[in-house]
C-alpha cells in the first residue's frame, strides 16, 4: 500500500500567498468552516500590496490606487466576514493631475468637476472642435452600455470598439490609451467589454481612492478576518512543491523541507508558476500545459518610491508622461511606434508615468510635512530582453518625473527604485507581470482559466484565474472569494473524494 494512503490530511485547504487573492481566499475558506492554513514566503503579508519602512516612510511594494473602495469586492468581503467596513478609503479633491504629452489639467473627483474641466482638456488635446459631437456620442455610449451589451464586447479589443465609433486617430489614441492602461495593455490588446465595465465603475461610483494605513491595510484586514474565523497564517513559509499523487493533491512541501498534508491547495502565484514550478507539468494533460504556457501576461513597470522633504504634487496622483509637449499629433501611429519599441524591449522617447501619492491620502505614511510618491514607468515583462539595460528604464522614469514635477529633484530626501526583477522576486511570479493573466479578448469572462485544474484539489486564484472582472487588486480579491466558495462547494459535494475528514 502507498505510504501516504491512510493519512488524514492536516488541513482542508492550504492557501499559497497573502496578496489580495490569497488573503481573500483564506478568509472565505475559514468563514465557510474549512480548516485553513495560509502560507506566505515573505516576512510581511500583502504580495504586490505589501510594504516596508524606511526613515519614517511606509513604502508600498507595488504602486496602487483602488477604483471601487468599499463599493466593490473589498467591502463585500469584510461585510461577509462580519467585520462591517473596517477599511477607510480616502479621497483627494483632485484625483489625478494629468500632465505631459501636451496636457496639464487636474481632474476632480466629482462628476460635475470632471465635466467642468472637459473643455480645457479637449483644447489641450488639440482635437478639432469638429470632432466634439463624436466624442460626446462615444462617451454617452461608454457610460450607457447595459451589462449584456458590455458582455457582448468582451471578445473584441478596445481598438476594434473605437474603430466602430470614429475614424479620428487622435480620439482613438487618447481614449484607447485611457481604456487599455487600466490593465497595463495597449488598446489593440485590451478587451473592450472588460475596459468599459471598469470605466463605468470608475466614473459612476467616483470612488477612486487609497486606504488609511497604506495598501497593505487591505490584505491585513482580510487576514485578520481569516484568523477571526479560525485560519492559521504563517509568514516566511515559502512553498517549494505541491505534492500530487494519482492526480490528486496530497501535501505541500516548504522550502525548509516541512511537509504539510492537505485536501486542497489554492495557489495565487501565476498559473504558469503553479503548473511548471510548484506541481510539475507531468501531472497535467498536455493541452492544459500548452495553455498555461500560452497565457499572455500584462506588461509591468519599473518603480520608484520617492521620499520628498515637502509636498510637490497636490493631487492624489500624477498620470501622463514625457515628452511634455508633442511635436506631432497624439495619434494612433505615435502610440503604435512608442509601444512597439516597448514590446521590442527598446527604451522609447515616450515614457508613460503613473504616480499615486499615498501621503496625500494618509499623511501618517511619512514624517510630518513630507510627501511620499510612488511612481512607475511601463516596462516589459522579464521574458522580453531589455535592449538598453534595466538602468536605462529606471533613469528614464526618474528623468520623466523630474520634467513633470520641476520642484521634485531639489526636494528629494531619498528614493528607492524597483526593477522588474525585484518585483518578480517579491511577488514570486517568474515573469514579473502586473496582472499575470491579462485581460485580452481571449482571456476574459469564461475564457479566463478556471479556478479548478485537471489535478484534483488544486485550484488557482488571484489575478491569474477565475471568471471575475475588475482592475488588478479588485479582480484578485473577487477571484479569491469565488475560488474559496468553489473549493467549499466541491468539498461538500464530494468532488474531492471523501467527505471532510477531521484529524484527532
Ligand atoms: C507596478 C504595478 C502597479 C499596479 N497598479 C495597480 C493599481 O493601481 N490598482 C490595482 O487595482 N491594481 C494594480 N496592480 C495590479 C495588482 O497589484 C495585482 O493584480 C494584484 O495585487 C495581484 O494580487 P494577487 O493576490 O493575485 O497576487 P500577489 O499580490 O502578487 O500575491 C501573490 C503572493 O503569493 C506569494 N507567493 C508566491 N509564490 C509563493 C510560494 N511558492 N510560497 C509562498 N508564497 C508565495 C507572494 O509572496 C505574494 O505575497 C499593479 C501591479 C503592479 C505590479
Amino acid at each position: 500500500m502507498n505510504k501516504h494512503a491512510l493519512e488524514i490530511p492536516q488541513w482542508d485547504v492550504v492557501v499559497i500567498g497573502t496578496g489580495m487573492g490569497g488573503s481573500a481566499a483564506g478568509a472565505i475558506c475559514a468563514l465557510n468552516g474549512l480548516r485553513t492554513l495560509v502560507l506566505e514566503k515573505n516576512p510581511r503579508p500583502g504580495g504586490a500590496c505589501s510594504y516596508y519602512e524606511k526613515e519614517g516612510f511606509q513604502m508600498d511594494c507595488g504602486t496602487h490606487l483602488f477604483i471601487r473602495g468599499n463599493k466593490g469586492p473589498f467591502g463585500k468581503l469584510t461585510r461577509r466576514l462580519g467585520m462591517g467596513t473596517p477599511l477607510e478609503f480616502r479621497h483627494t479633491k483632485n484625483t489625478v493631475h494629468l500632465k505631459g504629452m501636451g496636457m496639464d489639467v487636474k481632474v476632480p473627483r466629482s462628476l460635475g468637476g470632471q465635466l467642468a474641466i472637459l473643455p480645457k482638456a479637449l483644447v489641450q488635446s488639440g482635437i478639432s472642435p469638429m470632432q466634439y459631437p463624436g466624442i460626446y456620442r462615444l462617451v454617452r455610449d461608454l457610460m450607457n452600455k447595459k451589462p449584456h451589451e458590455i458582455d457582448a464586447l468582451n471578445h473584441i479589443t478596445v481598438e476594434e470598439y473605437m474603430l466602430s465609433f470614429t475614424d479620428n486617430e487622435e480620439i482613438r489614441a487618447m481614449f484607447g490609451l485611457l481604456l487599455g492602461l487600466m490593465f497595463i495593455l495597449p488598446p489593440w490588446e485590451a478587451s473592450a467589454g472588460e475596459s468599459i465595465w471598469n470605466l463605468q465603475k470608475l466614473i459612476k461610483e467616483a470612488n477612486l481612492g487609497y486606504p488609511k494605513g497604506g495598501a497593505v491595510a487591505i490584505p491585513k484586514a482580510f487576514l485578520k478576518g481569516a484568523e477571526m474565523h479560525g485560519a492559521q497564517v504563517r509568514m516566511k513559509a515559502g512553498v517549494k512543491q505541491i505534492e500530487v499523487e494519482n492526480g490528486q493533491v496530497k501535501a505541500v512541501v516548504l522550502r525548509g523541507g516541512e511537509r504539510i498534508t492537505t485536501r486542497a491547495v489554492i495557489s495565487t502565484t501565476s498559473v504558469f508558476d503553479t503548473v511548471h514550478n510548484l506541481v510539475g507539468q507531468q501531472h497535467f494533460p498536455a493541452p492544459y500545459v500548452e495553455r498555461t504556457t500560452a497565457i499572455k501576461p500584462s506588461w509591468t513597470a519599473v518603480q520608484a518610491k520617492i521620499a520628498v522633504r515637502k509636498p510637490v504634487i497636490d493631487a492624489g496622483s500624477l498620470v501622463g508622461g514625457t515628452p511634455l509637449k508633442l511635436d506631432s499629433k497624439f495619434s494612433d501611429q505615435f502610440l503604435r511606434d512608442s509601444i512597439g519599441s516597448l514590446e521590442r524591449g527598446e527604451f522609447s522617447n515616450m515614457v508613460p508615468i503613473y504616480a499615486p501619492v499615498p501621503s496625500n491620502y494618509d499623511p501618517a505614511l511619512c514624517p510630518p510635512g513630507c510627501q511620499l510618491i510612488t511612481a512607475v514607468a511601463v516596462a516589459p515583462t522579464l521574458d522580453i530582453e531589455l535592449k538598453d539595460g534595466e538602468q536605462r528604464w529606471i533613469d528614464g522614469m526618474m528623468d520623466s518625473m523630474y520634467q513633470l514635477v520641476p520642484e521634485l529633484k531639489e526636494n528629494i530626501l531619498f528614493y528607492d527604485t524597483w526593477s522588474v526583477k525585484t518585483l518578480a522576486a517579491w511577488i514570486g511570479k517568474s515573469n514579473g507581470s502586473a496582472i499575470t493573466t491579462s485581460q485580452t479578448p481571449d482571456q476574459v469572462g469564461l475564457k479566463r482559466p478556471a479556478h479548478n485544474t485537471p489535478v484534483k484539489g488544486l485550484y488557482i486564484a488571484g489575478d491569474c484565474g477565475g471568471h471575475a472582472r475588475g482592475v488588478g487588486t479588485e479582480l484578485a480579491c473577487q477571484s479569491g472569494m469565488d475560488c474559496a466558495d468553489q473549493v467549499t462547494s466541491d468539498m461538500h459535494n464530494y468532488v474531492l473524494g471523501d467527505a471532510i475528514l477531521r484529524a484527532g
